[in-house]
């Protein structure tokens, strides 16, 4: 069996710390509080919603779930994220994809005001990912609790060859980024790749971030069996979740692996948590 890299031992490290700054806080008089702006009712989303909102009051912090109608205007809905926005008990703010149609052409992570910007996504704050000099801390959650992830179980980037599968704006693209200002080698592959297979067979670490269920099998790793597998994916599979990673294919083959779920998935939530509490301490 390969080395399972969960996400269970950083967070049980990382809680009580995260429940000490917030308890200082809430002394000092101020309530760390998150807003999630959602919109209709995706299944998938709720359910993302319930653990940001689990992990959120686990460590003291108030969450507010600001649900919207799916047909809402493009008007009403910029006058509720404007509402947040300028709400001084808020300290961070989300607004959960997908969002419908309508909505769709909105520059999406320019509307939660930087400060609040919890996702990390807004210019003023993914400029650090591309600079590596951090200066908010507020740097998109996923690719954060990656590079956490990384750290703990002590695997080094620096001069590593990895294979980033997915060039999402999410995942993708920052974490590229983050893991080249650690110095190693990325290759950021997508839908129109030119066979994958020989480029992930090189890389000592693979990150699957595509959203097809089991895509990566034994055909895509290298034959030494030393890789480290990230599993970033979320899918449905015969009603129960699976990564893009089939992991039953590969487990014998590779040296560790991120499982699903209870990798990836927990620490983009711990992450959001943390940039809660800089918005917080940052005001
Ligand atoms: P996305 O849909 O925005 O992007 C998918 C990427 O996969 C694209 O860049 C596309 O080019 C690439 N891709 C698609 N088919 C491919 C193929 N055949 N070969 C190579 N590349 C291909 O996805 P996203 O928002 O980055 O999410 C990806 C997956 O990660 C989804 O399953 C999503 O649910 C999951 N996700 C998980 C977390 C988490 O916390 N674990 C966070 C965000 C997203």
């Amino acid at each position: 069996m390969p080395q399972l890299l969960k996400a269970e031992s950083i967070i049980d490290k990382k809680l009580p710390e995260l429940t000490k700054r917030c308890a200082k806080l809430k002394k000092a008089g101020i309530k760390p509080t998150m807003a999630v702006i959602q919109v209709g009712n995706n299944a998938a989303s709720s359910s993302y919603i319930k653990n940001k909102k689990k992990l959120c009051e686990q460590i003291g912090a108030t969450f507010v779930h600001s649900q919207l109608p799916e047909k809402i205007s493009v008007k009403k809905f910029l006058a509720e994220v404007k509402k947040i926005n300028t709400n001084k008990k808020i300290h961070g703010a989300i607004i959960q994809l997908p969002l419908p149609k309508q909505l769709q052409k909105l520059a999406i992570e320019e509307l939660i005001s930087p400060e609040k910007d919890i996702d990390g996504f807004h210019p003023q704050n993914i400029y650090q990912v591309f600079s590596g000099k951090p200066s908010t801390g507020l740097i998109p959650c996923t690719p954060k609790g990656i590079m956490q992830l990384l750290a703990h179980y002590e695997i080094s980037l620096a001069q590593k060859n990895v294979a980033i599968i997915g060039r999402s704006l999410i995942v993708g693209k920052p974490l590229a980024l983050l893991m080249t200002n650690q110095d190693a080698t990325v290759t950021l592959c997508h839908s129109k790749t030119k066979d994958l297979a020989h480029i992930t067979q090189q890389a000592d670490i693979i990150v699957a971030a595509i959203g097809r269920a089991k895509f990566i099998n034994i055909n895509h790793l290298s034959p030494n069996k030393n890789q480290v597998l990230i599993d970033v994916g979320i899918n449905k599979f015969e009603n129960a979740l699976c990564g893009d990673i089939d992991f039953e294919a590969v487990k014998n083959n590779i040296a560790a692996i991120t499982p699903v779920p209870g990798g990836v998935g927990p620490l983009t939530v711990l992450s959001l948590i943390e940039n809660l509490l800089l918005t917080t301490e940052n005001k």
